[in-house]
């Protein structure tokens, strides 16, 4: 793996029974598990890799509101809090801090929208600062150069993607659920239309209940199962550099390049929504249903090539439960940055903070955004199989949201009062119309 991540030991042997089976050990699965087991319920997690090791470990480490579409800005909100109770109540380092987000701006077009969502934000309760030309010039004073306005958001921040799912696993197993790595869950076992257990490549854990969070890959899972569940992944590139001896601003955007301060002082850069597009069959199956997606996002969206067809994620095949499956032969998805973008994401990143052209470079990678078509996740009970939850979907943004989904799959898995409004995320809405209204942002 290029990304720095915090390995964790897991036992190796998942149990016979659990009351629920989380698959995948991403944050969303991870945070999942941990609201279960503080509810006294038994919960295993098995990860076909390593605890965070596929997009939640490859990501800038924004928690942020600031920009939010209306239908996730509940959930934003609440996982900022919960951010901070989980470092409280379980003594463990995410390396999350509300350090507030600066944008930067000299688009007349582009400061108008960020205005309209501080009015639209106020009626729910979000503080955000509009900055006028002066004020931006002075908090973007590392950038040496004037700027028409901004934004800062003071209550937004950033945890730390190489600590942040493997620091929860860590307070999950404390709490006695069992985390399962080099484990990957090859279909579900169903007793009259009901979940009733979970085949891994080391067994059948019973269980009455599960929970895909399986980013990238819960597609072709969710097809073994007859269940259909629109994504396409996007190829995006990051770049982090070693500490400088100047102080940056902790978390950056600017549209030609955004920087972020890690915990151990070195910068992640990256081209805000740049990707690359590879053409696999799933592309192909559902590429009708993201047009209106593909037509919002085209000039930051380039073809790729064939990294997506090389991950296996997007296959069509059907596997045996007996038999290796696509997940077994690649435990990680570890696509190759794009080179092209990683050298304008370096040039544009030296033009913006000049003291950057002193750092050198400690890695580059990339990783498979999981998109649905209208951009915002699936999280909710999937009507064709009583006991199937599902939780992926998280289009590029789901980290800083891993929290509150977390909880809210506890909360519809227990029967507790969701912590916020499931509605927008119900998966029936793939099934029910053809395009929904694509995140604005
Ligand atoms: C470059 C980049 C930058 C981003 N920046 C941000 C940001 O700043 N802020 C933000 O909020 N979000 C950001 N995101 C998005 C964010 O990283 C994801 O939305 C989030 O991490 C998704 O978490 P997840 O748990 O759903 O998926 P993942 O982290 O991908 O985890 C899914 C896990 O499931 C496992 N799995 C899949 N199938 C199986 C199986 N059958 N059996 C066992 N295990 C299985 C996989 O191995 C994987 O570990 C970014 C993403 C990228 C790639």
């Amino acid at each position: 793996m290029p990304q720095p991540l915090r390995l964790i030991e897991t036992s190796p042997n998942p149990p016979a029974r659990a009351d629920v089976v989380v698959i995948g050990g991403g944050i969303v699965g991870i945070f999942a598990a941990y609201y279960l087991a503080k509810r006294g319920l038994s919960v295993a997690v098995v990860e076909k890799g390593r605890i965070g090791a596929e997009q939640s470990s490859r990501n800038w480490g924004w928690c942020r509101q600031q920009n939010r579409d209306a239908r996730e800005l509940p959930m934003a909100t609440r996982s900022l809090e919960l951010w901070e109770q989980f470092a409280a109540d379980s003594g463990e380092d995410t390396g999350f801090s509300r350090c507030g987000l600066l944008y930067l701006s000299n688009d007349e077009a582009e400061l108008s929208r960020w205005s309209s969502w501080r009015d639209f934000a106020k009626t729910a309760g979000v503080t955000t600062h509009m900055l006028s030309g002066p004020e931006a010039t002075q908090r973007g004073q590392a950038t040496g150069r004037a700027w028409k306005g901004g934004v800062f958001s003071p209550t937004d921040g950033t945890a730390d993607p190489a600590k942040a799912a493997p620091a929860v696993a860590a307070a999950l197993m404390k709490l006695g659920g069992s985390v399962h790595q080099q484990c990957a869950a090859r279909g579900i076992e169903l007793e009259g239309g009901r979940v009733s257990g979970v085949v891994t490549e080391a067994g059948t854990i019973k269980a009455r209940t599960v929970v895909l969070a399986g980013g990238a890959w819960a597609s072709s899972f969710c097809r073994q199962l007859g269940v259909r569940f629109p994504l396409a992944t996007v190829r995006q590139s990051i770049v982090r550099v070693l500490p400088v001896e100047h102080r940056l601003p902790d978390a950056l955007h600017t549209t030609s390049v955004s920087a972020t301060r890690r915990s151990d002082g070195s910068y992640t850069l990256a081209i805000s929504g740049r990707g690359r597009v590879d053409m696999t069959p799933q592309l192909l199956r559902f590429a009708p249903q993201f047009l209106p997606m593909f037509a919002k996002r085209w000039r930051n969206i380039r073809p790729g090539g064939l990294e997506g067809m090389r991950g296996g994620h997007e296959t069509l095949a059907r596997w045996r439960l007996d038999a290796p499956t696509p997940m077994e032969r690649v435990r990680i998805l570890d696509p190759k940055p794009d080179p092209v973008a990683v050298k304008q994401t370096c040039q544009r990143a030296v033009e913006l903070l000049p003291a950057l052209a002193q750092a050198s470079i400690a890695d580059t990678w990339a990783g498979f955004v999981d998109s649905t078509p209208d951009g915002v996740p699936g999280i909710g009970p999937v009507p064709e199989i009583a006991g199937f939850i599902l939780a992926a979907g998280f289009s590029g943004h789901g980290f800083g949201i891993g929290p509150g989904a977390g909880h809210l799959v506890a909360d519809l898995v227990t029967g507790a009062e969701p912590i916020f409004d499931p509605a927008p995320y119900r998966p029936g809405r793939f099934t029910e119309s053809a395009w929904g209204k694509v995140a604005d942002f």
